[in-house]
């Protein structure tokens, strides 16, 4: 316990470091208040809340509009701190407060899964969610690497299935696809996203990686990683900046040029410095829609 007050302190301090002291703590639950960096202007109202058991902060007057002002704790270092108190902060970070609270149960595939390689041809829904997957663009090699599957029972029916391995091959995440049009397209399974590097087994460090927003995406591409949305994660930005040797390539969608550049200054610094590349998309394309061009949408950063 004494060990676990004293990494507190430290981080306390690095928080300190970033955005000024707590002006009241509540140190029982391992909470504290600053004043907000974005909106609190010398006013002293320390809106700024952190949780150290959670691992999250927010602000409780601008948090729910901006962006910068909520997320996990992590990430606050990445927006208002430098690349190092970052690191810094990862390592220190306890183990027992890595844990967030919520409880995922063990992760298991769709009830009903059947890869595309073990089912029978003859089976009208699979003929439909096969010729779904063809209609995309979507190889037989790239069906085979990714384990794609599908389901037409529970709650992921009709649902084509991508599952993600971790690196010693144990499944820690899921994407459900619907190939019949429904309202809602995607169903994933429930899981901590920061926490998952999708299909992290099949990544090669040593090669160029090619970061997409989404999964469908980044199938198209050798050696992605999807974001699962269009932020990074503490843990892939950690991951990336440990260990990628080669470039990172952006290949967000074509709507999402500010995030791209956001994410571009995000990782353009330290070891990863001029190792970053972004990719300009026309505005109504996808990353599947021009297999094999990307290099043609490259574009220079100053
Ligand atoms: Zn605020």
């Amino acid at each position: 316990m004494e060990n676990q007050d004293k990494e507190i302190e430290v981080i306390l301090d690095l928080i300190s470091d970033v955005i000024g002291k707590p002006i009241r703590s509540y140190d029982s639950k391992h909470q504290y208040l600053y004043n907000c960096p974005v909106c609190d202007e010398g006013q002293n109202k320390g809106n700024f809340e952190v949780s150290l058991v959670k691992h999250l902060y927010h602000c409780w007057s601008c948090g729910d509009e901006n962006d910068k002002t909520h997320g996990p704790l992590g990430k606050l270092f990445d927006v208002f701190g430098t690349k190092k108190q970052k690191k810094l902060y990862d390592l220190i970070k306890p183990d027992e407060l890595k844990v967030n609270d919520v409880f995922y149960p063990k992760l298991r595939l769709p009830e009903g899964f059947i890869t595309f390689e073990e089912s029978n041809p003859l089976h009208i829904p699979r003929n439909e969610a096969y010729n779904y997957l063809m209609s995309r663009g979507i190889t037989n090699d790239m069906i085979r690497k990714y384990n794609i599957g599908y389901t037409i029972k529970g709650d992921f029916a009709n649902r084509i299935i991508i599952p993600s391995y971790d690196v010693d091959g144990k499944l820690n995440y899921f994407l459900g696809r619907s190939w019949v049009k429904r309202k809602i397209k995607y169903k994933n399974a429930t899981a901590p996203k920061e926490e998952i590097i999708f299909n992290e087994h099949l990544i090669d460090w040593s090669q160029d990686i090619y970061l997409t927003e989404g999964v469908f995406d980044s199938i198209f591409l050798p050696n992605p990683i999807p974001l699962l949305g269009k932020h990074i994660s503490n843990k892939l930005f950690t991951l990336l900046y440990e260990k990628a040797e080669k470039d990172i390539i952006l290949c967000l969608d074509g709507d999402a040029y500010k995030d791209s550049l956001r994410l571009y200054n995000e990782l353009n610094g330290g070891n990863l410095y001029n190792r970053i590349k972004m990719v300009k998309l026309p505005y109504d394309k996808d990353v599947c829609e021009l297999r094999g061009e990307i290099d043609k949408y490259y574009i220079k950063i100053k």
